[in-house]
């Protein structure tokens, strides 16, 4: 069997109607058929629609995305102080703590001194080796101070577009 509208030879034939006549068509090109005839706007309705769903879905997931991966383990404020408060009551010098994690006296020294901050690598040892927390999951609320405006001028967007 053929397809009268676009010739290609199928099994199997849909009796449709298209621009008044009616064809018997392919599955394919059934879809031309009776549904473009009564109300192309239809057709054409709801993927505008599904589009802007995916993009106010798209640009709602990417703040939160943000807010997640910033969420996770960042370094507390007073990572300096707690270091050398923790040092001190364990009667370490910054050489004896150095030397046990690794690294130069210089970068503890630059560390407690809050000139520097530590990287993951370290703060993972210090943390051990001091049995101190310096890491803390930031609630939504404080990394939004912290993270880009624009990404929040986005969101808060979205949501006057909805209400
Ligand atoms: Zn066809």
């Amino acid at each position: 069997m053929m397809c009268e509208l676009c010739g290609k030879d199928v099994t199997f034939c849909k009796k449709v109607t298209i621009e008044g006549v009616q064809l018997a068509v392919c599955s394919e090109c059934s879809k031309f058929g009776i549904e473009s005839k009564k109300a192309p706007e239809k057709e054409m309705g709801p993927i505008p629609v599904v589009t802007q769903r995916l993009e106010i879905r798209n640009l709602r997931a990417k703040p939160k995305d943000v807010l997640e991966g910033m969420g996770k383990d960042e370094l507390v404020e007073d990572f300096a102080e707690r270091i050398r408060n923790a040092r001190s009551s364990k009667g370490m010098t910054q050489k004896n703590l150095a030397m046990k994690i690794n690294e130069r006296q210089t970068i503890v020294s630059k560390i407690e001194t809050d000139q520097m901050r530590p990287d993951d690598k370290v703060i993972r040892k210090l943390e051990k080796e001091l049995g101190i927390k310096l890491r803390e999951k930031v609630v939504d609320t404080q990394v939004a101070k912290g993270m880009s405006t624009s990404a929040l001028t986005l969101a808060d967007l979205i949501r006057m577009q909805k209400d």
